[in-house]
């Protein structure tokens, strides 16, 4: 039996194995088989790079790619728009940064890789048991602490927590030769393609385009996308690959799940993500630092601490919610974008 079970090493996952106390013993598990990485933006938000540099962590050099960016074009079909803004991003591989946090772990951690947690139950109230599954041999495995890092489409928060309701949309990613002869990061607003928003972004020698869209129709609205975005006149090349996952979006605080007796949810199975921006690895690495100090206090009450650690973050949440509320909506944003603020000029 042991003392801590981590499903999912992504950000949060690497983060919390990485910070758990020695006297613990703990397996962490993660369904990942390639070295390719989360469909993603790859884009590390100054709240990200934030919270490396509490850890006192700094990226190497190969973790990063080109170009990096300083500015994001904003472009609203609804009203036939486009406005720049100053940004603070480091434009990096995200399968790198995922295997760098991961190389942090210590060695006492047990690691399984490839390993997919299909089935969990509660055994009693002091334990859990996961079925596990590894190149088709099935094992089941106990601890007195499960913890869902597992991203969007969680087993945990699936299993234990199906009530608290969070949207999922599902998110697709293009990746073409890229054929534009200046490298940018923009983001798209258009309502009859989603009602959330659409990028693309210049990354060593592709372009990629993506978006997230509502699960009905998702195929259909990404081919609407690139369409529009040919049309608009930015051209790329021959399509490489095409990548999709799914992705929360926290329309409502009672999206936002920490857990209790035991089964505890960190990351964006937590539904901490940012609804505006789908901004989330500062906010895995974030939860993941709270659940740690929660649980390295010791295991009584874990609940309680951890919820009361993440309320900094539920309220940012909070106002990232009610953002996402204003820039969705036409009016709204045509006022905030012709009004100029903020804005810098592109010559
Ligand atoms: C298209 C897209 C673009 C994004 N762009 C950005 C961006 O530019 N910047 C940013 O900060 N955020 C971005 N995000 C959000 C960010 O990717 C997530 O919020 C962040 O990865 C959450 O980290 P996590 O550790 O909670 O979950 P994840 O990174 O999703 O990791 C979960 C891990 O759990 C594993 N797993 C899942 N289920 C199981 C199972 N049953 N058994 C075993 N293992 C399992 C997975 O393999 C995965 O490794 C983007 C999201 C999407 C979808």
């Amino acid at each position: 039996m042991y003392d801590i079970a981590i499903i999912g090493l992504g950000p949060a996952g690497a983060t919390l194995a990485r910070l758990l106390d020695k006297r613990y013993t703990v397996i962490a598990i993660d369904k990942k088989k390639s070295k390719a990485g989360k469909c993603c933006g790859g884009l590390l938000s100054p709240d990200a790079q934030r919270a490396l540099a509490r850890f006192n962590i700094c990226l190497q050099k190969d973790v990063l790619v080109d170009p990096q960016i300083f500015s994001v074009r904003v472009m609203d079909l609804d009203n036939h728009i486009e406005a720049f803004y100053q940004r603070f991003y480091i434009n990096m591989n995200r399968a790198k940064f995922d295997d760098f946090l991961i190389s942090l772990i210590p060695d006492r951690v047990e690691t399984c890789y490839n390993t997919v947690c299909t089935r969990i139950d509660k055994e009693d109230y002091t334990s859990y048991s996961m079925e596990l599954k590894t190149n088709g041999v099935t094992r089941t495995e106990t601890a007195k602490i499960i913890i869902g890092a597992d991203g969007a489409n969680s087993i945990v928060r699936n299993t234990f927590y199906g009530n608290h309701k969070i949207h999922r949309y599902i998110s697709i990613q293009e990746w073409y030769e890229d054929r534009t002869n200046s490298p940018s990061y923009s983001c798209i607003f258009d309502k009859e393609i989603t009602d959330s928003y659409c990028w693309a972004i210049s990354k060593d020698q592709y372009f990629v385009l993506g978006g997230a869209f509502p699960v009905k129709d998702s195929g259909r609205s990404f081919e609407a996308l690139r369409e529009k975005i040919k049309k608009s006149g930015i051209s790329f090349g021959k399509a490489v690959k095409r990548e999709g996952c799914f992705v929360c979006v926290n329309k409502r605080l009672t999206g936002t799940c920490t857990g209790k007796n035991g089964a505890y949810l960190a990351g964006e199975a937590a539904g901490m993500i940012s609804p505006s921006s789908l901004e989330g690895i500062s906010y895995a690495m974030e939860s993941a630092r709270k659940l740690a100090e929660a649980i390295n206090e010791n295991l009584q009450d874990v609940g309680r601490r951890y919820f009361m650690g993440t309320l900094g973050i539920r309220i940012k949440i909070i106002f990232k919610i009610m953002k996402m509320l204003f820039i969705s909506n036409r009016i709204l944003r045509k006022i905030i974008m012709k009004s100029g603020v903020k804005t810098i000029r592109a010559f």
